[in-house]
């Protein structure tokens, strides 16, 4: 057999982070040149060093780069790309641009394009499904749009119904109604949305399946007629119609249900010629446990999911090697009757974001990065301590993938990974995470969709209290540090001053300005024979806990049991952090007569808000000048040793370029 990679000798991966990765590891090992691409936000990412060669194809949007197909295309051409692989989101199912591989003579690996294309829309979709006899969300899913019609179809339907975008994804664009005097809200609602995630504002409106479980199945088709299916994943924990947790088999699906559901899955993928790896997806009606004649037919992603480890993990299989072979005009290697399941397999997606906030996307500097490596654990992750969760993109950190013999085994294992998995910097939801693989209901009960939203409070998805114990903590090591780095006679705020002399009486507390995750607190510090004791209301000095603490920009990073606070010392003689948000830039003065200890930037460096540009020498304290904002360092003036004045301009910052 001649070498896959004889035949695709290079592999151009139109993506970033964890999937860009991935694809690269399988096809290294198949002995292909790896090509990156990448934007100015990802010039220093893992991705781009693992990769033989990477091109830059814009700024750091993606509309500016990874959605620029022409860009990418061109990068292939040069570099002479056998195949492009989209990986998910970005292109992926993007039929011009797999017609447009194609036309270059580049292999897309993925389906072919009039695949894309016919399962691209959601109302199409699920008329062909129909066609093909697979069982479709009863609804309406045709052309007519006016809202007295919408809503006299709602009332045929039956309240709940699902009104969701035809050009939808992730969630987007998707509203439940419980009732008709609700409709005409909901309706325009979800327009709106539509018209604005993808600028095509039809809908279409389908029975809300009650209990719902949602059921997808891997499908793997090939260029020679065989399409076979690599069963299902359960992706049912989901938070706004997106999925959190996905496992693989699904609780409680009998060998009848998942042959019902592997054969429409076929039949839905065979109904338009694909070949490559799919995802059919089907919402089941949980109220009796899965049933073979209570799924229906949701939608078709035409890629590799996010999900895909899952299906590896109890399979054996890489699907992207299978992808690059079927790509490669290569036969499936196996037959339905070949594939089984082996184990369980649970994967959980670590997010920036904040549990406690609404789930906001939390983003910033990786201060400290610490994924779980242990016996059945796979993580696939696109960033590394020190790299950034920066806005522009999706911000997931990693996936966990947990293997066991049993579900209960997985379960165990990915809740002891994320109890391991440490992230200082941008907030994540790895406790959230870990207390649903802990939860009851979810580990022994029936769940459906609506476990998360229902149980929100007690896996922690509420705000909760300032940890009074780790701002004490964080606080004592700040002081610490500080007595460490300065000259004994400080000024008098300077709780360390309070000891020069060797007191021999109790000393008062001395109140301390800080910051805890922006909050201004004030602590009392009292140092005597003893030692040193932070107090914070009726926090007991110096509580016993299990902390990690993170040195980070002006501050220091307080993990604890998977919660992180962020405290800072007030200096009231630093610049207002808040004061150069202007586009206008920004001037960072002297804040005393002094001297410049040290300079860290020169003009044209990129910095970040928070980060530390000099030092000067007052008082004989230190005192350092951190960034107010991202941006540019335009000019920095002076040289470490020089004296400076009072308001003198040291350094400015503009916009980047
Ligand atoms: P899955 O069903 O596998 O989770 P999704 O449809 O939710 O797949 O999308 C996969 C991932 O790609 C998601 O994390 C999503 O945020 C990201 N994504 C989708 N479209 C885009 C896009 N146009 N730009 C950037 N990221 C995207
Ligand atoms: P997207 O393109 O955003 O992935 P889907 O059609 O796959 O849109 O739906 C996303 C999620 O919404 C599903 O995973 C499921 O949990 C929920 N959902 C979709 N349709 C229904 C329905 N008819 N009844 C109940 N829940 C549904
Ligand atoms: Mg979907």
């Amino acid at each position: 057999m001649t070498s896959l990679a004889a035949r695709l000798p290079s592999i151009l991966v139109a993506n970033r982070g964890e999937i860009a990765l991935r694809v690269f590891r399988t096809a290294r090992r198949l002995g292909m040149r790896c090509i990156a691409v990448y934007s100015d936000a990802d010039a220093d990412a893992p991705f781009v060093r693992f990769a033989d060669e990477a091109h830059r194809i814009g700024p750091a949007p993606a509309r500016e780069s990874y959605l620029r197909g022409d860009a990418i295309l061109d990068v292939a051409k040069a570099t002479g790309a056998a195949c492009i692989h989209p990986g998910y989101g970005f292109l992926s199912e993007n039929a011009d641009f797999a017609e447009a591989c194609q036309a270059a003579g580049i292999i897309f690996v993925g389906p072919p394009a009039s695949a894309i294309r016919a399962m691209g829309l959601k109302d199409a979709a699920k008329a062909l499904a129909e066609q093909a006899r697979v069982p479709v969300v009863p609804g309406y899913h045709g052309a007519r749009q006016e809202p007295d019609f919408l809503e006299s179809e709602a009332a045929r339907i039956g309240y709940p119904v699902l009104i969701k975008a035809v050009a939808g994804g992730g969630g987007k664009g998707m509203k439940r109604v419980d009732a008709a005097a609700d409709f005409a809200d909901a309706l325009e609602s979800a327009q709106r949305e539509a018209r604005n995630a993808f600028g095509d504002p039809r809908v279409l409106v389908e029975k809300y399946v009650l209990a719902p479980r949602h059921v997808e199945i891997q499908v793997f088709g090939d260029s020679h007629g065989n399409v076979v299916h690599l069963f299902e994943r359960d992706c049912s924990l989901q938070r706004r119609h997106q999925k959190v947790i996905e496992e693989a088999p699904a609780p409680g699906m009998s060998p009848e249900v998942r042959a019902a559901m592997g054969r429409a899955a076929v039949e839905a993928a065979k109904a338009v010629g694909y070949v490559g790896a799919g995802t059919v997806e089907f919402i089941a009606d949980g109220r009796d446990g899965l049933r073979a004649d209570r799924f229906y037919f949701m939608e078709m992603n035409t890629r590799l999911q996010v999900e895909h480890p899952v299906t590896e993990t109890i399979t054996g299989l890489d699907l992207v090697e299978l992808q690059l072979r079927v790509a490669a005009g290569e036969a499936l290697p196996f037959a339905q009757e070949d594939l089984t399941i082996t184990g369980h397999a649970v994967e959980a997606r670590l997010y920036a974001e904040d549990p406690e906030q609404g789930f906001l996307p939390s983003t910033g500097k990786l201060w400290a990065l610490s994924l779980p490596e242990a016996e059945g654990i796979r993580v696939d992750a696109g960033v590394e301590e020190g790299g950034a969760v920066t806005p522009f993109y999706d911000p997931m950190i990693a996936k966990i993938i947990a293997r066991g013999d049993t579900r209960l085994e997985a379960l165990d294992r990915l809740a002891a990974a994320l109890g391991e998995t440490l992230v200082a910097g941008p907030k994540t939801n790895a406790r959230f995470l870990k207390k649903l693989c802990e939860a009851e209901g979810f580990r022994n009960g029936p769940f459906d969709t609506g476990f998360i939203e229902r149980h929100a409070e007690a896996l922690g998805a509420a705000a909760q209290p300032l940890d009074r114990a780790a701002v004490a903590a964080g606080a004592m090591m700040l002081l610490d540090e500080q007595a460490r780095n300065l000259p004994r006679s400080g000024p008098a705020h300077d709780p360390w001053a309070v000891n020069d002399g060797f007191a021999l009486s109790p000393q008062p507390a001395v109140p301390v300005a800080v910051t805890a995750d922006g909050e201004p607190l004030l602590l009392r510090v009292r140092h005597d024979a003893a030692g040193t004791a932070v107090e914070l209301g009726d926090v007991a000095p110096n509580a016993e806990r299990d902390l990690t603490l993170v040195m980070a920009d002006e501050g220091v990073i307080v993990l604890s049991d998977g919660r992180q606070t962020w405290v800072r010392l007030v200096d009231p003689l630093a610049v207002d952090p808040d004061a150069g948000d202007g586009t206008a830039g920004s001037q960072i003065k002297a804040p005393m007569h002094g001297k410049l200890i040290a300079l860290f930037v020169k003009p044209g460096d990129r910095v970040e808000k928070g980060q530390r540009l000099a030092i000067v020498e007052a008082m004989k304290m230190e005192h350092v000048l951190t960034a107010p904002r991202d941006g540019v360092v335009i000019d920095a003036a002076g040289e470490p040793g020089m004296q400076v004045a009072q308001g003198a301009r040291l350094i400015s910052i503009g916009d980047a370029a």
